[in-house]
């Protein structure tokens, strides 16, 4: 839908006229998130600089009934901060500031636009630890993790956003501003708002304050990079560290495509690069010969599982080392290929083997290359699909048919489409695949009962 003259009148009145961006090469960073192929032009972007300003905004577009996307830094990977029906994006990245961290409380007040690094390092200066690590950390908001109740490799012992928000404040479709929580460890009033806004990938409102948990920062940590021959031993691997009583703080896996893709681009030598499967596993604690005592029992297991051989790094150095492909596979992979379908699918945590059995298979049989990594201690398998060769005639006709089989069969095995990327406009054709016809029918009356004019965010989710 296309704004009038007179809607971006109303908008620089409430804004400033140096926040309402109309300038298309200004608005080209707005027009995708992390999927370059999801390409929508707003008509404009609007940056609020407070609560009030947000307030008067969605009162405007539920008046004039034009869409509006929010948007925290854009490093999503569902399309799900991209106008694809035009209208607004509102960015939050003027809602930059930590307002306040709590010691006595353990608690950070934060606005949504800061991003989750950027908290990180303020809150360990302190002694205090927030624990929720998207791989993207650096460039990904606290608002748009909560959005998307983010996970990240440290989630099998910390857990995801979900975890750590006790409070919030936002701004409804109508421009009420509601609150909910607090710096509460616990909270029972009623129906629990907080969490239904909690994953809504900001379809329901717009999340303008935020109290985040915080915990006492382990003062030591260790990582392990272990090489396995097989998936299946990997695999054993996990369950038996679990069983062991030890629980990781980050429990890795990619799969050998994944490190020759990282070592070809990186144009060095990484690390096992031959194995067929390779796991980072992490502990922290707070006493350090403990520690090391965990260390070695989980080394002996992985041996006794199978592994080749374990590498400990103890050092910065040696971390970032082991770290390294890990962390460079996804923009590897966006450098080896013109295309990436990324799938984020997630299964009971003894049925990875099975799941990334079925995606060999599937390429196999489909001839579209397949790469596998992910967070083995959470079942979540990022399957990434490659256009790399691949005709783009083939590639338009046959990759809905390749998504589907890898969907049908997480869904085979109890688990679902997607762990932490979210449905936004990627995957809304496929909702229907993981959630059964009366629950949709439930989400669907949520949206409406948060937004009747169906303004915000429109186009995502269903
Ligand atoms: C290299 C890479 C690695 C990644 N690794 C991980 C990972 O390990 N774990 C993980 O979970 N994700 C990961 N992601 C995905 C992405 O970083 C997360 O989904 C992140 O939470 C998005 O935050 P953002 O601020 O960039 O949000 P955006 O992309 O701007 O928006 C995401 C969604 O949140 C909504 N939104 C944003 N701010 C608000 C707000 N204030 N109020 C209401 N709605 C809002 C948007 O409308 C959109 O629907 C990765 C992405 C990349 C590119």
């Amino acid at each position: 839908m296309k704004l009038t003259d007179s809607d971006i009148a109303a908008l620089q009145e409430i804004v400033g006229k140096e926040n309402v961006i109309l300038d298309n090469e200004a608005l080209e960073d707005y027009c995708h998130d992390e999927i370059p192929s999801l390409y929508f032009q707003p008509d404009a972007v609007v940056k609020p600089e407070n609560t009030e300003q947000v307030s008067k905004i969605m009162a405007l577009a539920s008046e004039r009934k034009f869409p509006v996307t929010p948007r925290g830094a854009g490093s999503g990977l569902s399309g799900g901060a991209v106008a694809v029906e035009g209208g607004i994006v509102l960015s939050l990245e003027k809602f930059n500031r930590i307002l306040e961290i709590d010691q006595e409380n353990m608690m950070a007040v934060v606005e949504p636009g800061v991003l989750t690094g950027q908290l990180q390092k303020e809150v360990e200066a302190v002694g205090l630890f927030y624990p929720v690590d998207p791989a993207s950390l650096d460039s990904c908001s606290i608002g748009g993790n909560f959005a998307a109740n983010a996970g990240g490799p440290q989630a099998v012992k910390y857990g995801i956003t979900r975890h750590y928000v006790t409070g919030i404040e936002a701004v409804l479709p109508s421009g009420e501003i509601i609150n909910y929580g607090g710096k509460l460890v616990k909270n029972t009033s009623g129906y629990d708002l907080l969490h239904i806004l909690l994953g809504s990938e900001g379809t329901l409102a717009i999340v303008t304050k935020l109290v985040l948990k915080l915990i006492p920062l382990p003062k030591y940590r260790i990582d392990l990079l272990v090489p396995f021959s097989s998936f299946e031993a990997a695999a054993d691997t996990v369950t038996k560290i679990f069983q062991s009583r030890i629980t990781p703080v980050v429990l890795e896996f990619m799969d050998k495509a994944g490190v020759k893709s990282c070592e070809a681009f990186l144009g060095k030598e990484l690390p096992f690069s031959d194995a067929e499967a390779q796991l980072i596993v992490g502990l922290d604690g707070n006493n350090e010969e403990l520690l090391e005592q965990e260390c070695e029992i989980v080394g002996e297991i992985c041996l006794e599982a199978g592994a080749d051989d374990v590498l400990v790094a103890d050092t910065p150095f040696a971390k970032e080392n082991l770290w390294e492909a890990r962390r460079e596979l996804l923009e590897t992979l966006k450098a080896i290929s013109e295309e990436v379908e990324v799938e984020d699918v997630v299964v009971p945590r003894a049925k990875i083997p099975e799941m990334i059995r079925a995606t060999v298979e599937i390429s196999k049989e489909t001839g579209f290359p397949i790469v596998n990594w992910g967070h083995a201690g959470d079942g979540n398998v990022h399957v990434a699909i490659l256009k790399k060769d691949i005709s783009d005639e083939k590639w338009q006709t046959e990759l809905e048919g390749v998504i589907e089989r890898v969907f049908q069969k997480a869904i085979e095995l109890g688990g679902t489409i997607t762990g932490e990327h979210g449905i936004g406009y990627l995957k809304r054709k496929h909702l229907p695949m993981a959630v059964g016809q009366v629950e949709l029918e439930l989400m669907k009356k949520i949206k409406a009962a948060f937004d009747p004019e169906g303004i915000l965010n429109p186009g995502k989710l269903f």
